[in-house]
């Protein structure tokens, strides 16, 4: 049945995104349920999230904590988030007018591109690329300009960004630890960036929504720690990533009083307030400190389970440092595109992944796929068992 009443046309309008069907992540799991496949593609947990976390919801809903918040968020949260930065990044934020609580870190990415984005404007973006960064620049009627980083550490070429910079750049585009490589930004990029926007009036957005999944004894350069790159930046976070909740969509955007007071007027008239007992369950939860010091193990065991289960494959890893994810590549293996690799995994031998090529936006093959380790050791394994017989 479709809506049907007249029997009229429906009146044309132009497309904003003409080019833009379903994302990658709709379609694989649309395939996974079709095919019954195990779902290694969409990143999010198969395991429970905290019962600890769950229950705090269900007291604060219980205690008539239903309504409206205030519209930047509910202040005891932007309070122990804005503690939280100090003890682990050791900065000063003020939470009433530094931090918003937003409907999870896309919203927060997309309304800090549509708060400072003007026609004609260029944007720095490092490809592979989570898929909503270009569409939100180009509604916005800017321009994408495209950097690769380089395979396979996927590191960023510094001398190609300040090439690549005009009178037009408005925004270098970040994301730490990187979705879909897992790669990192080290020590040595965050100088290279410092000496990049020095003496500019380029901002930053830097996409941290794995802020604490991140491995192998690394420190996460958060944008929090440099006074000078924080000052031009909108920093975007998600509690739903971290706290493995992906369905609560919530999340927070950290920017300098300036850069936060036009943000929360595009926010204001799109959302205005955020899910009121979810903020007073996480401003409960984020007291203690054990809630997020223990994330970046947990998701390291994971991640290093699946290696470990793999070796009995002909798929080799690239390395990954953070996230959920973990690049695979085929090549010797087959010659077909990763898309359509990835389709035939899922039909045919019942696991699904995502094509890294969906990532780039001449969709770059380079026989590599995305596989999401956030799951459970049974779920790993199973899918392991099936891609033994590829
Ligand atoms: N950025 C990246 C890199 C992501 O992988 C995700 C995952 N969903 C998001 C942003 C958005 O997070 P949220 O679900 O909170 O909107
Ligand atoms: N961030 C998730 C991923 O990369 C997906 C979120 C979504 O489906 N938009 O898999």
């Amino acid at each position: 049945m479709s809506l049907k009443i007249t029997g009229l046309p429906t009146p044309p309008i132009i497309s904003k995104l003409p080019s833009i069907g379903p994302t990658i992540f709709t379609v694989m799991s649309s395939l996974a349920v079709e095919h019954k496949a195990i779902n290694l593609g969409q990143g999010f947990p198969d395991y429970p999230m905290s019962e600890e976390l769950i229950s705090l919801v269900n007291q604060h809903m219980k205690a008539g904590h239903n309504q409206y918040v205030h519209m930047n968020g509910l202040p005891e949260l932007r309070s122990v988030i804005a503690e939280k930065i100090y003890y682990l990044y050791q900065q000063h934020i003020n939470p009433d007018t530094e931090i918003t609580i937003t409907p999870g870190g896309t919203y927060a990415i997309y309304t800090a591109l549509t708060t400072v984005l003007q026609p004609g404007d260029e944007v720095i973006v490092f490809e592979p690329a989570y898929d909503s960064y270009i569409p939100n620049i180009e509604i916005n009627g800017a321009l994408a300009v495209l950097i690769p980083l380089v395979y396979p550490d996927y590191k960023i070429n510094w001398e190609l960004v300040r090439k690549s910079i005009t009178s037009k750049t408005k925004m270098i585009m970040l994301n730490s630890p990187h979705n879909p490589t897992g790669s990192v930004l080290a020590k040595e990029d965050i100088i290279e960036l410092q000496k990049t926007v020095a003496g500019t009036q380029i901002l930053i957005l830097s996409d941290e929504v794995y802020e604490h999944l991140i491995f192998d004894g690394m420190e996460h350069e958060s944008m929090l720690r440099y006074p000078d790159l924080l000052e031009r930046s909108f920093v975007c976070f998600s509690f739903g990533k971290v706290y493995h909740c992906t369905g609560w969509k919530l999340g927070y955007c950290v920017a300098p009083g300036a850069l936060t007071t036009e943000f929360r007027k595009v926010h204001q008239f799109n959302c205005f307030s955020c899910n009121s007992p979810m903020q007073f369950a996480l401003a409960d939860f984020l007291q203690n400190k054990e809630s997020y010091l223990t994330l970046g193990a947990f998701l390291q065991k994971k991640r290093d389970y699946l290696l470990q289960l793999m070796k009995q494959t002909k798929f080799k890893p690239l390395p990954s440092h953070g996230s959920y994810f973990q690049l695979y590549s085929y090549k010797g293996m087959s010659d077909e595109s990763e898309k359509d690799l990835a389709i035939r995994l899922t039909k045919d031998y019942g696991v699904a992944t995502i094509p890294t090529s969906a990532f780039y936006k001449d969709g770059k093959d380079d026989k590599v796929l995305r596989f999401c380790f956030a799951k459970k050791e049974s779920t790993l394994e199973e899918a392991v068992n099936r891609l033994m017989k590829f």
